[in-house]
């Protein structure tokens, strides 16, 4: 029987706050272990919690770019568990009435040749606020283990957003992580590092019959923490569960965790479901109610989003769906381009140059990029000084290396490095005359009719001019002297 993988994610992205969700503690990464903490945080008795402005802005931002519905009136709710990270026993969180309701997003799926296959819109269910918990360390040190609890990260702000299942393979789960990732940074809400956490993912996945509408068992994969161990997660979940149908056996539902050294799932714990956590509303927090018209300010501060930026570079610039979808990954990257090609008069040479040489030499995007020493200003400079004619394309890509590494303008390079291109007639056509003496061989060959001949006059003439010959005038000169 054919099967067909129906999956859902539950992305948590912890808010680009300075404090936590309910106090006034740091939420910032890597600080000493329970150096930001308060009695709020660590869940003593009896202390009020406050919610925290900028975090509900986010939400609601997020909610409206992602298209959905924000509800006037939402509220918390205590999710009841024990573990060691949750000393107070409970995590506020939304439940029955979240921030945000409906919505979706489109995906850009790519194909094996690493184009954009297809679009794939996956609807979103609700964006919902919550806590976050602690962290639990485990320690070897002389002969004893030890777990230390950091509570640094508990009561930071997170936002879930769930999807429907409407994902179909595990390349289309890492298109919409993307893409979800994409619209957080450029909304400016979460910093959408993975590797610290900052950007998580829960994947659901399911079997059913190929052309069957009722859902299968599904399993949950946990805490994924990278595009790549997403894609690995699922593919090996898909398989696994394949395998049990196939031979007759059921799915259990359950929790399990992805190993990326070994590129399996095991099983970590039988599945919750919601009751055992024992919802009831959080007696300390009001109800949330925000405004028509606080909705409608934060809509009117919306930014410009990947995919209208994509569009827009597309019409406004004449690019290719491809290099709009670069150029557009990121907004560093597009506010570059659209600089450079303003300046220089020319999007298609401008996104070329962006393409290889930039991009070549930053790794990181969204940080190194700002610190380059070649800027919009002077990538634009070299390229009106092709566009002049006064280097040759060639010449260019040296003195863009050397922009890149001394920041030096590329007028101050050409002039004192002698680069300036030779379009004097005169001038090459002595050159020229010196490489058709030289080469007696290959004009016999070029005048007895072998056309490829003629690519090593050209390059002779380079040669002899160190790359500075205009290759236009050199072209109609050669043709002429060889007749
Ligand atoms: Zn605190």
């Amino acid at each position: 029987m054919e099967y067909e993988a129906v999956i859902g994610l539950e992305v948590h992205a912890q808010m680009l706050t300075k404090t936590k969700l309910f106090c006034s503690c740091s939420a910032s990464f890597g600080d000493d272990p329970n150096a930001n903490t308060c009695p709020i945080c660590l869940g003593f008795p009896g202390v009020l919690p406050k919610l925290n402005r900028q975090a509900v802005e986010y939400a609601i931002r997020t909610g409206l770019a992602l298209g959905c519905r924000i509800n006037g009136k939402s509220v918390f709710s205590r999710k009841n568990y024990f573990y060691p990270d949750l000393p107070k026993g409970y995590q506020i969180s939304q439940y029955d009435l979240p921030l945000c309701s409906g919505g979706n997003l489109k995906a850009r799926v790519l194909g094996d040749d690493g184009r954009v296959a297809y679009e794939k819109e996956v609807r979103i269910t609700r964006i919902h606020m919550e806590e976050d918990a602690g962290k639990s360390l485990h320690e070897a040190s002389r002969d004893i283990r030890s777990s230390l609890i950091d509570l640094n990260r508990a009561c930071t702000p997170l936002m879930e957003i769930v999807s429907e299942p409407d994902i179909r393979s595990a390349r289309e789960a890492s298109a919409y992580l993307k893409e979800l990732r994409q619209v957080l940074l450029y909304l400016g809400v979460c910093d959408g590092n993975m590797e610290e956490g900052s950007l998580r993912c829960d994947a659901n996945v399911s079997l059913r019959p190929k052309g069957s509408e009722k859902l299968g068992t599904r399993t949950e994969t946990k805490n994924v923490n990278s595009f790549r161990f997403l894609e690995r997660a699922i593919e090996y979940e898909i398989r696994r569960q394949e395998m049990i149908l196939s031979t007759g056996g059921t799915i259990v539902q359950e929790t399990r965790l992805f190993d990326a050294n070994t590129g399996e799932t095991r099983s970590m714990r039988s599945k919750e479901e919601a009751h055992d956590y024992r919802y009831f509303p959080e007696p300390d927090l009001l109800p949330l109610v925000v405004s028509e018209a606080q909705i409608s300010d934060i809509s009117a501060r919306l930014p410009e989003l990947p995919e209208a930026k994509r569009q827009r570079f597309i019409s406004d610039y004449s690019l290719s769906d491809y290099d709009a979808g670069i150029l557009s990954s990121d907004k560093v990257l597009a506010s570059f381009f659209e600089k450079t090609a303003k300046l220089c008069g020319d999007a298609k040479v401008a996104a070329n140059w962006i393409q290889t040489e930039v991009l070549c030499e930053v790794k990181d995007v969204e940080t190194e990029l700002p610190k380059a020493k070649v800027t919009p200003e002077t990538l634009a400079a070299l390229i009106t000084l092709i566009q002049k004619g006064t280097i040759s394309g060639k010449i260019a890509k040296d003195v863009f290396g050397d922009m890149w590494t001394s920041g030096k303008e590329p007028e101050e390079i050409v002039k004192s490095k002698g680069l300036v291109q030779v379009s004097d007639e005169g001038e090459l056509a002595k050159v020229i005359d010196n490489v058709i003496a030289a080469n007696a061989k290959q004009v016999e060959q070029y005048k007895g009719g072998k056309q490829s001949v003629f690519g090593f006059f050209v390059g002779a003439v380079m040669k002899a001019t160190q790359g500075k010959a205009n290759p236009a005038v050199v072209n109609r000169l050669l043709k002429e002297k060889l007749g």
